[in-house]
């Protein structure tokens, strides 16, 4: 009986145990410092495997500012692609100072196409790979443009070099923290604008005509076009690029999420639909697209037609820039083209000091070079034909895109030059297009 009762009792306990386990069991108790706290460690961890691992390689165990590691410098300041070294404009934030930019993008993009050509031949790295694994891919460039956003944020708030703060955390996110980020002396910022974008978007049109031409024994017309599209962006940018240090992007814009993201993932991964498109469209039909000719060569009219005035309009005006400001440099750059440099244009002289360019493409309408850039993008869309809206994201997104940016400049322009502007908008009254708007 004595057992008895103790069984019973045995029995209560074990089932207030198990009630009692439960609650423990699916009670939340915040460890770590709960989720800002576990969030850190995620980050954190890492970082200092990296930071502890750098300390003891490069400064003998010695505690140093992750910023002065000496593997920055030597990585920042190793290089054996020439190129011109330009000066920025003077940065108020640096007590005026004119930071130096190694503009090597020119020889860096040709050595890059040999080399990857080489790996392709050899078979070490097939470059249809890359439109074989566009998703995988373009993950990753969307992973890199989220941690790299976070990691520059970061770092730039531990240096303590914050610029032009909102304090709220994700409009700093995402307009940047870092005005000049800088690994020794590459600049991140022109080196994400230049070197990262335009060329993995030349790479995967690259890539898709290959696939087709191993698919079908040739590369289609419609194929070949975009790969001359993406080729002459990649292009121009590479040699225009020692006119970029002077731009907007470089002298105000921060290396935020905007930039990051965009130029990393954005960029390269939506810019490139019609080429997706074209591959898809091929695999699924059992060959490639086939236009009627005089569509392709209507294509190929406005596309060349759009550079050809793009190429010349942004080189006039830069050029122009240049030779005023003692730094015009001279390059043997591909493809130099009639009408690029003018020959004593007219021009309004401001109070600021600075000259306003009147002759040439900018006589004939003030963002003239925005027009031809959209002709360009309407061309990639145009090719594809009108089977799919997604080609043509791109053209109407960058339609928005310069619309905001026009009226961002013309307002920044209107402050910084005044009367002078005033009269530069009667003397060029048109903004696209001559005559219309
Ligand atoms: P712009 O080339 O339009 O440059 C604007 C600046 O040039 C102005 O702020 C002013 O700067 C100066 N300027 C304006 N008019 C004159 C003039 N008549 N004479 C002399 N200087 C003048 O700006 P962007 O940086 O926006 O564009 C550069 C190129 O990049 C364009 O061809 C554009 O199409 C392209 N682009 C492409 C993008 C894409 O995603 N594909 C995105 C953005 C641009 P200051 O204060 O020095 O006087």
């Amino acid at each position: 009986m004595k057992n008895g009762t103790k069984d019973l009792e045995n029995h209560v306990d074990r089932k207030t145990n198990s009630k009692y386990d439960k609650d423990l069991d699916s009670e939340i108790i915040f460890e770590f410092g709960g989720p800002w706290g576990v969030t850190a460690m995620m980050f954190g961890f890492p970082t200092l495997m990296f930071y502890m691992w750098g300390c003891l390689q490069f400064h003998s165990g010695q505690l140093v500012s992750p910023l002065n590691f000496e593997l920055w410098k030597q990585i920042g300041e190793a290089y054996i692609a020439p190129g011109p070294i330009v000066k920025g404009l003077p940065v108020p934030s640096l007590e005026g100072k004119q930071l130096d930019y190694l503009c090597n993008g020119f020889f860096s993009l040709y050595a890059t196409i040999a080399t990857s050509f080489a790996l392709h031949y050899y078979g070490w790295f097939r470059l249809t790979d890359i439109i074989d694994n566009f998703g995988p891919i373009m993950t990753i460039a969307i992973i890199s443009g989220f941690t790299i956003t976070v990691l520059v944020y970061a770092i730039t708030v531990m240096q303590g070099k914050q610029h032009r703060m909102s304090g709220y955390l994700m409009y700093d996110l995402f307009m940047g923290a870092a005005l000049n980020p800088r690994i020794g002396r590459v600049d991140l910022k022109i080196f994400a604008e230049i070197r990262i974008p335009w060329v993995i978007l030349f790479y995967i049109s690259v890539s898709a005509a290959i696939k087709e031409y191993e698919l079908f024994g040739y590369t289609s017309p419609a194929m070949a076009f975009m790969v001359l599209a993406h080729f002459l962006y990649v292009n121009a940018c590479a040699k225009g690029e020692e006119c970029i240090p002077t731009t907007w992007d470089m002298f105000y814009e921060k290396f935020g999420f905007m930039l990051i993201f965009w130029n990393f993932a954005g960029v390269p991964f939506t810019y490139s639909y019609a080429t997706i498109f074209l591959h898809n469209y091929s695999i699924e039909h059992g060959g490639p697209i086939q236009h009627l000719k005089y569509w392709t060569y209507l294509c190929y009219g406005l596309l060349l037609f759009g550079y050809y005035i793009w190429d010349t309009a942004n080189s006039q005006k830069n050029k122009f820039r240049m030779a005023n400001n003692g730094v015009h440099i001279k390059r043997y750059t591909f493809p130099q083209l009639p009408w690029g440099v003018l020959k004593n244009p007219s021009y309004i002289k401001t109070s600021h000091g600075n000259l306003i360019l009147t002759g040439g493409w900018w006589g004939i309408a003030r963002k003239i070079h925005y027009t031809a850039d959209l002709m360009m993008a309407f061309s990639w869309g145009f090719i594809t034909g009108f089977n799919s809206p997604i080609p043509y994201f791109y053209p109407l997104f960058f339609v928005v895109v310069l619309v905001h940016r026009v009226s961002r400049d013309m307002e920044r322009c209107a402050k910084k030059y005044g009367k002078d502007w005033e009269e530069y908008c009667k003397k060029v009254p048109y903004i696209f297009i001559p005559g219309v708007i």
